[in-house]
């Protein structure tokens, strides 16, 4: 099987799903977020106005919402859904809203994970389903944890129903044979989390990977932790690794200044592409233990990671091996794979505007800058208007 080197600036694939009115919107949005100061200074009026109870709904909706969510609910986002699996593209619905503190949110997200599961497998709609341990159990609960400090009668009681509905979730998944995917979030939480996804890898990965944990390639420690992983579940489960590099870099370094302890994320860039290229390696050399999920942006790493399967004779649709963006980011890179015969996913976010505002406001920092993110989306988004006009 030779397959070409792949090439990620093939506009009319890359956008092939939107139309000439989405395609401006996301000209004009990248646009104005590429002007680093002005999308600051939006972000704090949208702030204020969003605090203030103010009806931009609409305005929302029709701009950094309808680029980077599905809609506010699952039925809304069916439209979409079906829209990008018609280029092979499969979605991952992700309910975005944020911020559960009490058991009843907890059970609320428990439950929303599984009322996602029953829909999107009745009409055959995603392969996967995510969460965030946060969103199903109590953060300082998992600190505690991972801190390795004793738990009290209470707290050990709590932390069996975070458990159970861990369990629900990967049960009601595993019956529909979809790949359950928990998101990974700061380090002073994870090894709780860790421990925790190991367990519901021995239940429920026996025959293949259904449930991944996510490795988050800027923390130093994260490729020892891989074979670590690799060793304790050899023979006994298959591994999922969801490998990225990391969302929370700044709040990392803050907290390891303010509390005075060796901060445990790289010290540069090249370091945590070195830990994410070594540990893309290592799995999928042992590629018959473990189902990959690569979660990136970055088009070296979508292009390591083909030359990769084709170096060790693995099919580009092996059902091992996914590759993903986010919705709204990266479709040069999304489509291009799934053109090519590999498998994609994209994280779909949904849910009510004001509930997912924390996550568009960490798009709108993400893209609020020169970054060459930012520009390249726009160069493409550019090249293919003029195409189009042609
Ligand atoms: C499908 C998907 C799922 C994701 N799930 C998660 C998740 O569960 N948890 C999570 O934390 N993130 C998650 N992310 C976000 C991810 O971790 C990255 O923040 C984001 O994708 C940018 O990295 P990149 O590989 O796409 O691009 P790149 O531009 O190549 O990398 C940027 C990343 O490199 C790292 N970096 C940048 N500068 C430095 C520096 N000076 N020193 C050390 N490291 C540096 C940071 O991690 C930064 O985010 C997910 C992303 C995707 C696409």
């Amino acid at each position: 099987m030779i397959k070409k080197i792949l090439e990620f600036n093939n506009t009319k694939i890359a956008f092939n799903y939107k139309s000439d009115f989405d395609l401006k919107r996301a000209y004009y949005l990248f646009k104005l977020l590429s002007l680093g100061i002005i999308s600051k200074l939006g972000r704090k009026v949208l702030k204020m106005l969003v605090n203030m109870n103010f009806p931009i709904d609409y305005i929302i909706r029709k701009t950094i919402y309808a680029q980077f969510c599905g809609g506010t609910n699952i039925y809304e986002c069916v439209g979409v859904i079906n829209n990008l699996k018609n280029s092979n593209v499969y979605s991952i619905l992700d309910y975005s809203v944020e911020g559960s503190v009490n058991e009843t949110d907890f059970e609320n997200s428990m439950n929303k994970c599984l009322t996602i599961l029953k829909v999107c497998k009745s009409k055959d709609l995603s392969k996967f389903i995510v969460f965030k341990p946060s969103a199903v159990g109590r953060f300082s609960l998992y600190e505690k944890i991972t801190s390795g400090e004793r738990l009290t009668e209470n707290e050990k009681e709590e932390w069996l129903k975070v458990k159970t509905r861990f369990n629900k979730i990967c049960t009601e998944a595993s019956k529909r044979d979809v790949m359950v995917l928990v998101d990974a979030e700061e380090s002073w939480i994870q090894t709780a989390i860790d421990d925790l996804v190991a367990e519901m890898m021995k239940i429920h990965n026996s025959e293949k990977a259904i449930v991944f944990n996510t490795i988050q390639a800027y923390r130093k420690d994260r490729f020892s932790y891989l074979i670590k992983l690799h060793e304790q579940l050899l023979g006994k489960a298959k591994i999922g690794v969801k490998l990225v590099r990391g969302a929370y870099m700044e709040k990392e370094r803050k907290r390891a200044e303010r509390y005075n302890y060796k901060s445990p994320i790289c010290d540069d860039k090249n370091h945590t592409d070195e830990v994410f290229n070594k540990s893309l390696r290592y799995i999928i050399q042992n590629i018959d233990d473990f189902g990959l999920f690569i979660g990136s942006h970055n088009e070296n790493s979508n292009k390591l990671s083909t030359e990769l399967l084709k170096k060790y004779g693995i099919n580009s649709n092996d059902n091992r091996i996914w590759f993903s963006q986010l919705y709204g980011m990266s479709d040069n890179i999304s489509f291009t794979l799934a053109n090519n015969g590999y498998n994609v996913a994209k994280y779909l976010p949904f849910g009510p505007v004001n509930e997912v505002m924390p996550y568009l406001m960490r798009r709108l920092d993400e893209n609020s800058s020169i970054s060459s993110q930012t520009n390249r989306e726009l160069q493409l988004i550019k090249k293919e208007l003029k195409r189009r006009k042609n």
